[in-house]
C-alpha cells in the first residue's frame, strides 16, 4: 500500500484516515518488528485513549509487552525509552499541533530518538503483510507505569543550572494549549522555584483554549497576560509539548528564528562548536552564530534529520525555526521542557528577552505555501532547477537560490500536496519581489501540468 509514514508517524483524521483497524494492524507490525518491551503513551486528544488501545492490543498480540506510561510529552516518551536499557522501542499517540478531529502514531527506536526513514518502511512492509495473531498463551501483557513525567522533569532540572533559576525569583507565564505541557510545565517551573501564572493547563483534548499549533495570532492571550501580569517570560508549548515558544517581558512573540539564534548564542557562549538547523532556517541563525564564534550547518527539513546530523557532528545545539530545540547533552530529539528551563537560564545570565531581542539582525522573511499536487511535486523542483542552472545554489532540499543579500528556498512538504516557497532578505523589497517571480512561475508550472494531464 505504500508510504504511511509521513515526516512525523502515521497522521490523519480519526475514524476516517485513522481507523481502529488500521492502528491494531500498525501495531501487530511495530510489535513484530521490535520483538521486545515497547513504551506507549499519548497526548490529551479526545481520541488518545481510543487509539492507544488499538495500537496496544495491536502489539500485544504480536506477542510484545508494553508499558503504558500514561498522559504527556513526546519528548517525556522518548526519554523514558532512552534512559531504560531494557526497552526495545517506543510509540507515541499524537498528532502534535495538527487539530483535534486528528491524531498519529509515531515510533521510536531503543534510544528514543525517531525512527530512520529505512526502518518505518521495514515497518511498512510488515503491515502490508499483516502479521496474524500469537496464539493465546503467547500474547504479550500490559503494565503501567507512572513515574516517566517526573522523572523527566528531573533530568531536565538536573541539565541546567537550576540554582541562579531558583535564586532569580522569576515569574512565568505558561500556556498549555490544553496539551500535553499540562503534566510536565507547571511541575518544571514549580521544580525551579519560578512562580507560574497558568493557562490552559487543563487536558482538554478538543483544545478549547486556542488551537495547538503555537503562532502568534494563537496566542493572543499569553500575550495579553504578559502584558498586564508583569512577568520575566511567557512559555508555551505545542499539542505534545516538543516545541517551545516564547513571549518577551514586553508581551512580544518571539518568532522560532529569534529563539533559536537567542538559544544558538547562549549555548555557544558556553561551549563552541557547532549548530545544526534546516536549510529554510532564517539566516539571522547563522549570523549570531557566526558572530558567537561557532558555525552552521544546514540539512533537509524535519528534526530527525537534524538530530541525525548533530549526532553524527558531535554539535553542540541544533533546531529548527518552529520553535524546536535539540540538547545533545539531554537527549537527540526536540525538547519542549528543555528549551524552556534553558531559556529561563538564558534569561538569568543574558539578560530579559525584550533586551536580547532589540540585539538580534534584521531580516525579512517571506513564507508562502501553493497547492501542488503530489506527482507534481518532483517535475516542478526539476523545472526551478534547469531554470536557474547558471544561479548559486544548494540542493540540499528543495532548490535555495543563494544571493548576497539573502537567499529563495522552494520546496515540497513531506506531508501535505503543498508546495512550498521562502524568501528571504535584508531588503525587504528584494524578498518579496523573489518571492512573486517564484511563485508565479510555480502556478504556471502546476497549471500547465495539469492541464497536458487532462488533454
Ligand atoms: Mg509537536
Amino acid at each position: 500500500m505504500g508510504r504511511l509514514f509521513g515526516t512525523n508517524g502515521v497522521r490523519g483524521i480519526v475514524n476516517e484516515d485513522l481507523t481502529i483497524d488500521l492502528a491494531v494492524r500498525l501495531g501487530k507490525a511495530i510489535g513484530t518488528f521490535f520483538k521486545g518491551t515497547v513504551v506507549i503513551a499519548s497526548d490529551t486528544r479526545r481520541s488518545g485513549g481510543m487509539i492507544k488501545g488499538a495500537v496496544s492490543s495491536g502489539l500485544m498480540a504480536s506477542g510484545a509487552d508494553i508499558i503504558d506510561i500514561g498522559m504527556l510529552p513526546t519528548p517525556a516518551m522518548q526519554h523514558y525509552v532512552g534512559s531504560h536499557r531494557d526497552m526495545a522501542g517506543g510509540v507515541m499517540i499524537t498528532a502534535s499541533h495538527n487539530p483535534p478531529q486528528f491524531n498519529g502514531i509515531k515510533c521510536v527506536g531503543p534510544t528514543g530518538r525517531e525512527l530512520a526513514r529505512e526502518v518505518e518502511e521495514e515497518i511498512e512492509a510488515l503491515y502490508d503483510e499483516d502479521p496474524g495473531c500469537n496464539a493465546w498463551d503467547a500474547v504479550g501483557t500490559i503494565s503501567y507505569d507512572p513515574t516517566a513525567t517526573e522523572a523527566y522533569v528531573d533530568s531536565v532540572v538536573e541539565h541546567v543550572d537550576a540554582e541562579s533559576i531558583r535564586n532569580a525569583n522569576l515569574t512565568a507565564v505558561l500556556d498549555c494549549a490544553n496539551g500535553a505541557a499540562f503534566a510536565t510545565g507547571p511541575m518544571l517551573l514549580s521544580k525551579l522555584g519560578v512562580r507560574a501564572i497558568t493557562l490552559n493547563a487543563n487536558p482538554q483534548g478538543d483544545f478549547p483554549g486556542h488551537p495547538s499549533e503555537p503562532t502568534e495570532e494563537n496566542l493572543k492571550d499569553i500575550i495579553s497576560l504578559m502584558r498586564t501580569t508583569k512577568a520575566d517570560v511567557g512559555i508555551a508549548h505545542d499539542g505534545d509539548a516538543d516545541r517551545t515558544v516564547f513571549i518577551t517581558d514586553a508581551g512580544e512573540y518571539v518568532g522560532g528564528e529569534k529563539s533559536l539564534s537567542i538559544m544558538s548564542k547562549y549555548v555557544l557562549s558556553k561551549k563552541s562548536g557547532l549548530v545544526v538547523t534546516p536549510v529554510s532556517s532564517s539566516s539571522m541563525v547563522e549570523e549570531v552564530v557566526k558572530a558567537a564564534g561557532g558555525d552552521v550547518m544546514y540539512t533537509a527539513v524535519g528534526s530527525p534529520v537534524v538530530a541525525k546530523a548533530m549526532f553524527l557532528n558531535n554539535a553542540v545545539f541544533g533546531g529548527e525555526d518552529n520553535g524546536g530545540m535539540i540538547f545533545p547533552e539531554h537527549q537527540l530529539c526536540r525538547d519542549g521542557a528543555m528549551a524552556a528551563a534553558k531559556m529561563l537560564e538564558c534569561i538569568v545570565k543574558d539578560g530579559k528577552l525584550s533586551e536580547q531581542m532589540k540585539a538580534l539582525p534584521i531580516y525579512h522573511t517571506i513564507r508562502r505555501k501553493i497547492k501542488c499536487p503530489n506527482e507534481l511535486k518532483i517535475p516542478l523542483v526539476e523545472y526551478l532547477m534547469e531554470m536557474n542552472k547558471d544561479a548559486k545554489a544548494d540542493t540540499t532540499d528543495g532548490l535555495k537560490l543563494l544571493y548576497k543579500d539573502g537567499w529563495m528556498l522552494a520546496r515540497s512538504s513531506g506531508t501535505e500536496p503543498i508546495f512550498r516557497i521562502y524568501s528571504e532578505s535584508k531588503d525587504a523589497e528584494k524578498a518579496m519581489q523573489r518571492a512573486n517571480e517564484i511563485e508565479i512561475k510555480a502556478i504556471e508550472f502546476i497549471e500547465f501540468s495539469s492541464n497536458a494531464n487532462d488533454a
